[in-house]
Formats: C-alpha cells, sequence, structure tokens
C-alpha cells in the first residue's frame, strides 16, 4: 500500500518527526542518503515499523508515495535542500509537494518558492521547533506557502503537532517565507530568553555567591510563579545536576563559551534590515559572540583584574531579579512581535501574531505560561506594542523597577547583563515622549545638511551654520 507521505533525511530531528507521523496512525516512507542509517532506522521502528517504508533509492522513495505526493525534507539547511530539490524534481507530478521543514533561512524560502511557483510546483517552507524531543512526540509547527499546500498536509501536520487545550500547535503563516521567518524570530526570542536567564543566574552565582543546588531551587520557585516555562524549568534542572566524573555540580564545570547556528544572529539581521528595534535579542547574539572569545577575555582579566561582583546589600534581591526576568521577557517578546509585524507589511504576508503566539504554547523552546495572554493581547486590533496592551503594562508597571535594580546593581558590581540591559533602555525609551535624538539630527545637520523637522513648525529645515556650509 502507498504511503501518506515521504521523509527524507534520517538525522536527528527526521527519526524522531517520522516516527511521531508512524505513531498517529499514517503510512510513511523514509529515505536517507547513507543508506545504512535508513536500514538501522527500520530495524529500530519496534512496533511502528509496519507504518514505515524504508526507502534505499530516491525513485523507489518516490513510487511508495500515494499521489499527489508530500514529501518532508530533514536536511541540513542550504545546499543539501536544494540538491534534494533537484534530485526530487524529475521524478515528481506537477502536483507533487516538497516541504522543507530544517531551519531555512526565510530568504531561501522565498527564492524557493518563486522558483517552484514558476514551474507550477508546490512548495511549502516550515519551521518546526522543540527539538528531537518535540519532533517525537509533539513539535511547534510555522508553516508558510500556498495555502492549498498546507491545507492538504495540515490533518498530518496537525496530528503531530503539540496541543495545548486540545488544540494544535500547527499553523499556517503566510505565503512563501512566513513559517521559516516566524520560526527564526523564534529562535532569535529563544536566544534572549535563555541569555537573560543566564544574566541573573551569574548575578545569584556571582553577586550573591549562591551554589548551583542553591541556583536550582530559586529557578525551581518561579517555575512555579508567572516565570513558569521550559526554559526556567530545564536551567534548574541543569543547575541542579551533578557531574557523575567529578561528582561536582555539572555547571561548574561546562566551559562559558556558547555555540549557535546562525539563527538568533539572521533575526538581528533582519531586524537590522528592516529597521525594526530588537535590541534584547541583538545583546543575546552578541553575548554568544562574546563567550566564544574565552582567550581575549583572559587576556581582558588578566590587564583589568577581575571585576568584584560581590554584591553587598542582597536584601530582595532574589524577589527583584524574577520582577528583572519578567519585565525583561516582556519587553523582548515586544520586540519579536514588533519585528513580526514589520515583516509581515514589509513581505505582505498578513502574519497572524495572536495564532503566533498560541502555536508557541506548547511544543517549541520558549514554551511558557505567559504567551498564553500574549495570544489574547495580540488578538485586540490596533496594539502598537505588546508592552502596551492593559494585561501586559500593569506588568511592565510592577516589575520594570527590579529589572532596574538588578541592571543598576548588576553593572555597579561589574557583572555584564546586555539583554537585560537592553531589554531596560528599550523600555525607557519607549515610554520617553522627548527623547535625544533632537541632538542627533542637529549633528547630521551640522556636517551634512540632512535637515531636521521642528517641533514648532512643519517642514525640513537647517541650523544657522548652513550658509557657510561647504563641500
Ligand atoms: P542531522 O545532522 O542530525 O541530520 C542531517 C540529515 O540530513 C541526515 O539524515 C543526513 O544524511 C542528511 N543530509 C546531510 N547532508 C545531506 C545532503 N547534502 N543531501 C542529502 N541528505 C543530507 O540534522 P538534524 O536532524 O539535527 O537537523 C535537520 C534540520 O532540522 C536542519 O535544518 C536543522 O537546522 C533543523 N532543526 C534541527 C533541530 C535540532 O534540535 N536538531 C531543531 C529544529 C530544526 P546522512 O545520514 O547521509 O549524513
Amino acid at each position: 500500500m502507498s504511503s501518506d507521505i515521504g521523509l527524507l533525511g534520517l538525522g536527528t530531528m527526521g527519526r524522531a518527526l517520522a516516527l511521531n507521523i508512524a505513531e498517529k496512525g499514517y503510512g510513511i516512507a523514509v529515505f536517507n542518503r547513507t543508506r545504512e542509517v535508513t536500514e538501522h532506522f527500520a530495524a529500530e521502528a519496534g512496533e511502528l515499523a509496519p507504518r514505515i517504508t524504508p526507502c534505499e533509492t530516491l525513485e523507489g522513495f518516490v513510487a511508495a508515495l500515494a499521489r499527489p505526493r508530500a514529501i518532508i525534507l530533514m536536511v541540513p539547511a542550504g545546499r543539501p535542500v536544494d540538491e534534494m530539490i533537484a534530485a526530487l524534481r524529475p521524478l515528481l507530478a506537477p502536483e507533487d509537494l516538497i516541504i522543507d521543514a530544517g531551519n531555512a533561512d526565510f530568504r531561501e524560502t522565498r527564492r524557493r518558492s518563486a522558483e517552484a511557483a514558476e514551474k507550477g510546483e508546490l512548495f511549502l517552507g516550515m519551521g518546526v521547533s522543540g527539538g528531537e524531543e518535540g519532533a517525537r512526540h509533539g513539535p511547534s509547527i510555522m508553516g508558510g506557502g500556498p495555502r492549498e499546500a498546507w491545507d492538504r498536509v495540515a490533518p498530518i501536520l496537525e496530528a503531530i503537532a503539540a496541543k495545548h487545550e486540545g488544540e494544535p500547535c500547527a499553523t499556517w503563516m503566510g505565503e512563501d517565507g512566513a513559517g521559516h521567518f516566524v520560526k527564526t524570530v523564534h529562535n532569535g526570542i529563544e536566544y534572549a530568553d535563555m541569555q537573560m536567564i543566564a544574566e541573573v543566574y551569574g548575578v545569584l552565582r556571582d553577586g550573591m555567591g549562591m551554589e548551583a543546588t542553591e541556583i536550582a531551587d530559586v529557578f525551581d520557585r518561579w517555575n512555579e510563579g508567572p516565570l513558569r516555562s521550559y526554559l526556567i524549568e530545564i536551567s534548574g534542572i541543569v543547575a541542579r545536576t551533578i557531574d557523575p566524573e567529578t561528582h561536582q555540580p555539572l555547571l561548574d564545570v561546562i566551559l562559558d563559551t556558547a555555540g549557535q547556528k546562525g539563527t538568533g544572529r539572521w533575526t538581528a539581521i533582519e531586524a537590522l534590515m528592516l529597521g525594526a528595534p530588537a535590541s534584547a535579542i541583538e545583546a543575546a547574539v552578541g553575548a554568544r559572540n562574546l563567550s566564544a572569545r574565552l582567550d581575549e577575555r583572559k587576556s581582558g582579566e588578566a590587564i583589568f583584574g577581575p571585576a568584584p561582583r560581590g554584591i553587598a546589600e542582597t536584601g530582595g534581591l532574589i524577589d527583584e531579579l524574577g520582577q528583572a526576568l519578567l519585565a525583561g521577557k516582556i519587553a523582548c517578546y515586544a520586540q519579536g512581535f514588533g519585528l513580526l509585524a514589520d515583516a509581515s507589511r514589509e513581505f505582505g504576508w498578513n502574519l497572524p501574531l495572536d495564532a503566533i503566539a498560541k502555536v508557541w504554547r506548547e511544543g517549541c523552546i520558549i514554551r511558557s505560561a505567559m504567551l498564553d495572554d500574549m495570544a489574547q493581547a495580540l488578538a485586540v486590533s490596533g496594539l502598537t506594542n505588546l508592552m502596551f496592551a492593559p494585561s501586559f503594562a500593569s506588568r511592565m508597571a510592577e516589575n520594570h523597577g527590579g529589572l532596574r535594580a538588578v541592571v543598576a546593581r548588576a553593572a555597579l558590581s561589574g557583572i555584564a547583563a546586555p539583554a537585560l540591559g537592553a531589554a531596560l533602555a528599550y523600555f525607557d525609551t519607549m515610554r520617553t515622549a522627548r527623547g535625544t535624538a533632537n541632538l542627533l539630527q542637529g549633528q547630521r545637520d551640522f556636517f551634512g545638511l540632512h535637515g531636521f523637522a521642528r517641533l514648532d513648525r512643519a517642514g525640513t529645515h537647517h541650523g544657522p551654520w548652513a550658509d557657510s556650509f561647504q563641500l
């Protein structure tokens, strides 16, 4: 019997997704570049094996699929995707559908969508979040491409997706690169969320001198309240884990240089290109870059000496840290959703912001208690900034004092808190009607005759220096 769907690329994500699909009752044909991987996967599939058709050749794989065919690509982003599309193209019929489920750059997805449309082919770009565990038991799925293509595979995608109170976390975001863009911003927010938690950990460890297990207790406590989230939960687990080799807290033996695959950077780049404020996300990407410069940091410490770091008056600090995380998180999401809104206008997607918040409620890395409220706030039309929605404005009002105290105390102790600092500066800027860019405009006009607008009358004006301006 023909399989309902095909999956190409049995790596970490592909294997998990294929098992998830089979578990939900669908027949799935699988193919992998390295044949032994396919054989091994089929042999290990256990009770799901009858629903899995392992294929040795691409031709056999395509032939194993029910028509019109749907094929999920789960290979590394970039050239492998183009290579697999090129290899599949001659084997497919016009109504067949290719779905790129890797972490593609949305611009590449736009390009591939345009190429597919030109050739009369169907192509979806689909962001999948939740890592291996999510892919296996319920990821968050963000689709982009022709609506009719999405509708065709939606029953399978909704069946395998995470559920929030029965509602599947799988949504069509818009045309071409919309799904991959939403996934990219998800990852940017993830970077900022992780970084802010790491900065708070720095204050707990270096500012307050707390041991890893004590810090785990703080995270666990926070996970019972408004900060409840997957990232706080796993931070607690990581902080509590003991290294089986040294019997010390594992956290104390992990090298402090962070890796990155690029989606956080893409978010920052796109935000800069669109002129959308995303300073907390940019700070988080920058912090990872800095973390990688271990030798340089060691040299810096040798030259300047270590920062004092210890905080003398720590009364109330843990509560302030919790408030800082809450306010910082809201500011960061305000930037993320603002970026999505700007991109939606730029690329003509009509992104459903409330549905995006809903799709992130389960299955993905940034899932948290707060996303439900965000979905409600974003459903109200005319909202220009998440921080201004009544339910979040009140939270910002209650918690920005804690954020301010933490950023100030960290700065005075020499503890770097770039993402929290960026979030605070964003909040302060967005509540300041009269800023300081008037001086920038004066400077620009002085050296480049760029002109400025005036508070007291319309039009473009120059300072008196314009009379003596010489090129
Ligand atoms: P893996 O490295 O585990 O697996 C990659 C798979 O792609 C393997 O099956 C490999 O086959 C195949 N492959 C590699 N290069 C080619 C090629 N040139 N042509 C054909 N097949 C190729 O990757 P992941 O499963 O982790 O990731 C897959 C995609 O999913 C990536 O885009 C990734 O960014 C994204 N993603 C990953 C997440 C994660 O947590 N890991 C989370 C969300 C998205 P072979 O066995 O022959 O090497």
